[in-house]
């Protein structure tokens, strides 16, 4: 532990069952790009009923100190239960920051705690710069349509941070420092909820917000029928979920909950690949923070490919059994 007993940062490590999620790595990358050096003073926190393997793993890819919490109830998410931890963990080590990843859950995670300590809560940041009058971060707000900027000093705010905004550079997993892991003891007792269980989902609707790819149908893949190529080309890649623009909602082609856009999710994953889409300003709203985009239309003029960085002229229905055979091929 660092020699104050203090620490300035405090991130939460998401995890489910037991198993880090990926993408809460990320917030490595976010800690080091506003505290270059501040390996010290960075609290990683990580909830499970059985976690102590996964803590190695943490300390070793990040070099930042580690609290695991182990309680039966976290098996599955527990906001309920995670905003008692960050109360306990703010009496211990009165943090300038807490951060976590962007999530419904952790949203009201921080909002809750934000409320009840009086911290100053912003979530959904998508990119930090120094100004000098604080730092500055940026987020959408209004479903996508308005970027705000907000100068912040770093004194009681707890954040989120969107999955895909940081990505871990190569330095950043160069450990310098020996990572102290710690175990926080709570009493059985402290929580009053209590998940039971995880419903996997068929359809791989499951958070467009937390997946690594999006393979998302537009209008011009024709007829609900061609959403199983879709779902074949998902099935490729690990952690990759369906998205969908507007008409295809609205055609019942796929719920609702696939949609991309303003008036649907606002996402960036590593690959948003949009198969005849013709990107309309609403659509784009919600996926122009993609890493990297992938568009597939007939149209050369269409506006999906004014944000893409890969430009497909082409019919889905001809571009994708090649792209699948070519991909297959290349991983075997
Ligand atoms: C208030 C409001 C909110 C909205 N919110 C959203 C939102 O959140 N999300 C959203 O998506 N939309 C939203 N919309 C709708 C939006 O304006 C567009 O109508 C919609 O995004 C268009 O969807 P699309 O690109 O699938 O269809 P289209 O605009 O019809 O485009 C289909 C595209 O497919 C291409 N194509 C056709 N056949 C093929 C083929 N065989 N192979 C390859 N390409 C092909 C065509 O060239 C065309 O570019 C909103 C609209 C309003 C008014």
């Amino acid at each position: 532990m660092n020699s104050s007993g203090r620490y300035k940062v405090i991130a939460v490590i998401d995890t489910i069952e037991d198993k880090i999620l990926h993408q809460s790595f990320e917030l490595v990358a976010f800690i080091k790009q506003i505290f270059p050096d501040a390996a010290s003073g960075v609290l990683l926190v990580i909830t499970g009923r059985n976690i102590i393997e996964e803590c190695g793993m943490l300390a070793d890819k990040s070099g930042f100190d580690i609290a695991a919490v182990e309680h039966n109830d976290f098996y599955y998410p527990n906001p309920a239960l995670l905003v008692k931890i960050l109360h306990i963990l703010q009496k211990k080590y009165n943090p300038e920051i807490f951060c976590l990843t962007n999530t419904i859950r952790n949203c009201s995670v921080v909002s809750a705690f934000s409320a009840e300590c009086g911290f100053h809560c912003i979530t959904g940041i998508e990119s930090v710069s120094e100004t000098d009058k604080g730092l500055m971060l940026q987020r959408s707000i209004f479903n996508g349509k308005l970027k705000e900027k907000v100068i912040v000093s770093v004194q009681k705010l707890a954040v989120t941070v969107n999955p895909g905004a940081f990505q871990l550079k190569q330095d950043d997993t160069e450990i310098k420092s020996e990572a102290f892991i710690e175990k926080i003891e709570i009493d059985e007792g402290v929580s009053g909820y209590k998940p039971v269980s995880l419903n996997e989902n068929s359809d791989m609707e499951s958070s467009l917000e937390d997946a690594d790819v999006i393979i998302a149908a537009g209008r011009g893949i024709g007829k609900p029928e061609n959403l199983e190529m879709v779902r074949d080309v998902a099935r490729m890649f690990d952690n990759a979920a369906i998205g969908a623009s507007r008409p295809v909602c609205d055609n019942r082609w796929l719920p609702y909950r696939h949609q991309v856009g303003v008036t649907g999710k606002t996402v960036s994953p590593k690959l948003y690949m949009a198969l005849g889409i013709s990107g309309s300003q609403q659509h784009i709203a919600g996926m122009k923070n993609s890493q990297c985009i992938a568009a597939v239309n007939t149209d050369p003029h269409a506006a999906i490919f004014s944000v893409a960085d890969y430009i497909i002229i082409e019919d889905v229905n001809v571009f994708l059994p090649v792209f699948m055979k070519i991909y297959n091929k290349r991983k075997w």
